[in-house]
């Protein structure tokens, strides 16, 4: 006999020791907060599955991995576990049967961080595949795949990752996810929202709990999105790399600004503490990417051998407030402050100092909001978004400019945030059509925001009409699929016919090419 759901109020699992036997559910607690040796080692027996949440890779390096699991028998109340240190065992095999067993340890998962495990493999061969898994008490989880960097002197012939954002589970089904996991991919990059704090009625499907404002409203939200099989599928196939939006907080924040001069500073920076810890509770971050506090040093790069580098920026924590009170507004002076900053002067100067030291010859810039100054107005009239790059006019051109005139290699944004699909040819000056092109923007659509969706056709013509530098527009759901050689960038634009119910197909709508040394997209 062991502990079962009733017999105290930690539920979900139970603990074999003779101690235990005959004691009654008030002397529970005493037991578990007794100093009784090693808590690590003790023996679980879970009553419900431990690895409901499944398992994850990201951050890959030539030589090293991060793995990533979380014990949650009660994934939707709170994990369900102990208030203790768990030990968590992890393997690493060269085959998806675990008959080559490279690697093997033990990690704590310990009820500070809501018993999520996050173990950094060293030692490991460059661009190779692996398999990994975790036991606990008797449990074995799911497999998991990754695969390793090359070696920082290799240059591929050839690259495949997708990239993904904006997954409200409200609106539907992750079944973009299903398809992707078919592709070849060596990667798979989140641009942001992978969760939304918010609640809303009359939708698809309700956010359970409500408005997520604490740490344990954060957890169970991340515990909900993750319990969605089509997610932890794609996180089980590819490693990752993530960066967040405002969503994993809320909506549109930025950096340490209330837009309410009377609102409580401290109630923000309280709730973006929790909101960052349960990020970092369920990612497959490295330990510069541990929160203090409100802090989260989430920008970082990731590279390929000489093919490929990832910026992974982050567009939300130093940024200053969005200016002519947020929104999508005509110009007013403000967008133009020199001072406004998008990225915070840290991390604008470590972004330029890694571009200028790159020798990949792609650059990838993994951020959130559009760097295309798109005119949302029809005609006369001039309307831009406050919350993406065009609100921060001067930190665009700096940007932008750097990355000219310093003549940095095939220059690649690819953005998240906007629930639809555009490709830009970004210029220094958007007043000057006939500059020539910096670098290519590829804004991939939402995994589920905003709903079934269109082609947007219409739109469409309006928007080519207003900004000469867009390519393509479509406002329908789903990923952007890259391959990348040494010769050429391909986006392919996959999209969904539906979000509302489960089984979508996907086709590929469209398809650009960004030939290596040239400036500029074409259609493919
Ligand atoms: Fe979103
Ligand atoms: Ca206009």
């Amino acid at each position: 006999m062991g502990f079962r759901r009733n017999a105290c109020s930690l539920s979900g699992f139970s603990i074999q020791r003779r101690e235990f036997l005959g004691i009654s559910a008030g002397a529970c607690w005493a037991f578990l907060n007794a100093p009784t040796g090693v808590a690590a080692d003790r023996q679980f027996k879970f009553s419900e599955y431990p690895f409901s949440l499944g398992v994850a890779s990201g951050d890959p390096r030539a030589d090293s991995v991060v793995l990533w699991t979380r014990l949650a028998p009660e994934p939707l109340e709170g994990g369900g576990m102990p208030p203790e240190d768990v030990k968590v065992d992890w393997e690493l095999a060269e085959d998806e049967g675990f008959k080559t067993v490279v690697q093997s340890g033990s990690a704590t998962a310990s009820p500070q961080w809501a018993h999520s495990v996050h173990v950094e493999v060293e030692g490991l061969r460059p661009d190779r595949v692996y398999w990994y898994r975790f036991r606990c008490g008797g449990e074995v989880s799911p497999v998991g795949r990754t695969r390793t960097a090359p070696a920082a002197g290799v240059m591929l012939d050839k690259f495949r990752f997708a990239f993904a954002s904006c997954q409200n589970y409200e609106y539907g089904y992750l079944t973009a996810y299903d398809h992707m996991v078919q592709d070849d991919l060596n990667l798979v990059v989140h641009l942001g929202d992978y969760i939304y704090e918010s609640a809303t009625k009359d939708r698809t499907r309700r956010h359970p709990g409500g408005v997520a404002k604490t740490l344990a409203q954060y957890r169970n939200r991340y515990a909900l999105y993750k319990l969605e099989a089509p997610l932890q599928k794609a996180h089980a196939a590819f490693p990752w790399i993530v960066t967040w939006d405002d969503h994993e907080v809320v909506n549109n924040w930025s950096g340490d600004n209330l837009r309410d001069p009377d609102g409580d500073l401290g109630a923000f920076l309280k709730r973006r503490a929790a909101a960052f810890q349960a990020y970092y509770e369920h990612m497959p971050l490295r330990k510069p990417q541990v929160p203090t506090g409100h802090s989260l040093q989430l920008y970082r790069n990731v590279n390929f051998g000489q093919l490929i580098q990832f910026a992974v920026l982050d567009t939300r924590q130093y940024r200053t407030l969005q200016p002519c009170g947020d929104g999508t507004k005509a110009p007013c002076d403000e967008m133009l402050d020199p001072n406004a900053t998008m990225l915070g002067a840290k991390q604008e100067m470590w972004l330029m100092n890694t571009l200028l030291n790159s020798t990949a010859r792609w650059n990838v810039l993994a951020q959130q909001v559009m760097m295309g100054r798109i005119d949302r107005a029809a005609g006369e009239e001039v309307k831009y978004s406050m919350d993406q790059w065009s609100g921060y006019d001067a930190a665009r051109r700096r940007l932008l400019g750097f990355v000219s005139e310093r003549q940095i290699s095939n220059p690649v944004v690819i953005t998240g945030d906007i629930h639809s699909n555009w490709v830009n040819d970004l210029k220094v000056d958007f007043d000057q059509p006939e500059q020539p092109t910096v670098a290519t923007e590829f804004v991939g659509t939402s995994i589920t925001s905003g709903g079934d969706g269109s082609d947007g056709e219409k739109y469409r013509a309006t928007a080519m009409a207003e900004n000469p530098f867009l390519k393509f527009y479509n406002s329908q759901r789903g990923y952007v699929r890259c391959e990348i050689t040494q010769d050429r960038w391909q986006s392919d634009y996959r999209v969904l016919d539906y979000v509302s119910k489960p089984g979508s197909p996907c086709r590929t709508r469209a398809k650009f090419v960004v030939e290596n040394g040239q400036r500029g997209v074409q259609e493919g």
